[in-house]
């Protein structure tokens, strides 16, 4: 499996040219009149040891009649439904033209991924447009050369983190995972289905109630109850409807087996559990009632929070809890305290024996998986930055004022944002809390790890 780039862009920019450099043939035709090419064409691309999927929509004609507009419009929107990650290339000879804004707009509505490259960009006279592709609100620009191979390394950098995504989910949705666990059901866990399964891991130390849960949850006694149970190293899966919604959740409690005989459960516990971390879109922390925020329960939601994962906290053992109100309240605070880093993030209460309170723990793992996956659009974003300026403006260390220009998402899975700023270097991380909780109680983002990236406007 692998990605699809989509190069877009007005007539006449390189788009040909830079289609034959990365699929390295002659497989696209290359002309100084503009529009030779004339359809959407597809080729196996390649930087270094990167391969994907590229297409050309180089088929466009100036646009000189309605018709046209029309024809190069829809055109470019194919293009962008086709692919995973958009090259919107601009000339950075000629620099932002009106015509250039049509594309630009295309790609906000149909809320693509874009990389944005000045081409043309050998020699000094394309610094000024470099600097007006900023503008675009489209993030930084690539200066690139697609005649002499220039900003080929940079666009690797960029594609590389997609591919890596790409491949993560692969070896998630990879058969080799399954661990069929001593019954004759047919394998239920390894039959692809249309939809992908949202991807959840249940972690916690042992005895949370980890197995309980995921039994609650199948709704039979299938899991890890035989003696077999942590026979393998392997994260251990399976798939079900849950709600109507087709999930694959993978169980650490097989591992936490064997490593009670090898006396090691705790260091084991926790490599067990970064497994099925990487893994997961969402982790579910299992607390028991009775010992919440213990150590190793720390340990491991801060591990998810730094591989960037939507975290839901339930605490199992909810029908043993005497003062539940009590309870509750200071569950919250010691959650607040202990772990920072997760703020906002969902804690529901549950009792995986009876049952009680898995619907909204189904409800919680919805919506942090729902807010993982959201994109904010550039002009939404810059409009809220300006804003976030206005009502606090950023220090002047030493006398230099910091400037923030733009802002753009440049990811999902989690959110992660790029500022281009004067001096990132002396930003303060103050500063940078301020617009990461803005971030999150403005577009509504509690629970997910947020990134945020400065970059040097130059
Ligand atoms: P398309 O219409 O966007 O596909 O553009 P083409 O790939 O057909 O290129 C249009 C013209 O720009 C051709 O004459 C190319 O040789 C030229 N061109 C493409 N890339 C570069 C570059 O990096 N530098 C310079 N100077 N010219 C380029
Ligand atoms: P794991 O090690 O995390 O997989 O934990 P288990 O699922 O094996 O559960 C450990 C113990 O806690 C078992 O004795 C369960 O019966 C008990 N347990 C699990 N969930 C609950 C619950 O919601 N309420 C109560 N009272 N006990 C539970």
């Amino acid at each position: 499996m692998t990605f699809t780039l989509a190069i877009v862009g007005r007539p006449n920019v390189g788009k040909s040219t830079l289609f034959n450099r990365l699929v390295g043939k002659k497989l696209a035709l290359v002309d100084d009149q503009p529009g030779v090419t004339r359809d959407l064409r597809e080729g196996e691309g390649r930087i270094a040891d990167l391969r994907f999927t590229v297409i050309d929509s180089a088929g466009l004609e100036e646009a000189t009649d309605d018709s046209l507009q029309g024809r190069m419009r829809r055109l470019t929107e194919r293009a962008v439904e086709m692919a995973d990650v958009c090259l919107f290339m601009i000339d950075a000879r000629t620099g932002v033209l009106p015509a250039d804004e049509v594309f630009a707009d295309i790609l906000r509505k149909k809320n693509a991924h874009v990389i944005l490259a000045a081409n043309k960009g050998e020699g000094k006279a394309a610094d000024a447009s470099i600097l007006e592709a900023y503008a675009l609100g489209l993030g930084e620009p690539i200066r690139m050369s697609a005649e002499h191979g220039e900003g080929m390394g940079e666009l690797l950098d960029m594609l590389r983190p997609i591919a890596e995504a790409q491949a993560e989910q692969a070896a998630a949705d990879a058969p080799e995972v399954d661990v069929d666990v001593g019954d004759d059901d047919e394998d239920a866990a390894r039959v692809p289905t249309k939809s992908k399964p949202l991807q959840i891991a249940v972690v916690g130390r042992p005895n949370a109630g980890k197995s309980t849960l995921i039994n609650q949850i199948i709704g039979e006694e299938r899991l890890l109850t035989g003696p077999e149970a942590g026979i393998t190293r392997d994260a251990i899966s399976v798939q079900q409807d849950w709600g109507g919604v087709p999930m694959r959740i993978f169980d650490t409690a097989g591992m936490r087996k064997k490593a009670k005989v090898q006396e090691k459960i705790e260091k084991l516990s926790v490599s067990d559990g970064l497994r099925a971390v990487k893994f997961a879109e969402v982790v579910v922390v299992l607390l028991d009632v009775e010992i919440p925020f213990e150590q190793q329960d720390l340990r491991i939601a801060d591990l998810a929070e730094r591989e960037g994962r939507a975290v839901v906290v339930a605490v199992n053992k909810w029908d043993i809890e005497g003062d539940k109100q009590v309870k509750l309240k200071k569950l919250r605070e010691d959650f607040e305290r202990l772990l920072p880093q997760l703020r906002g993030a969902p804690l529901v209460t549950v009792s995986a024996k009876t049952g009680k309170g898995l619907d909204r723990l189904q409800q919680a793992i919805m919506r942090a998986h729902e807010v993982w996956n959201r994109r904010v659009t550039t002009a939404h974003l810059n409009r809220w930055l300006t804003g976030m300026l206005e009502q606090h403006p950023p220090p002047a260390p030493g006398g230099k004022r910091i400037r923030m220009r733009y802002m753009t998402q440049v990811k999902t899975r989690p959110p992660a944002f790029v500022v281009m700023t004067s001096h990132p270097d002396m930003m303060p991380d103050s500063y940078k809390r301020y617009l990461v909780n803005g971030l999150r109680a403005d577009f509504d983002m509690p629970g997910t790890p947020i990134r945020l990236f400065l970059r040097d406007q130059g």
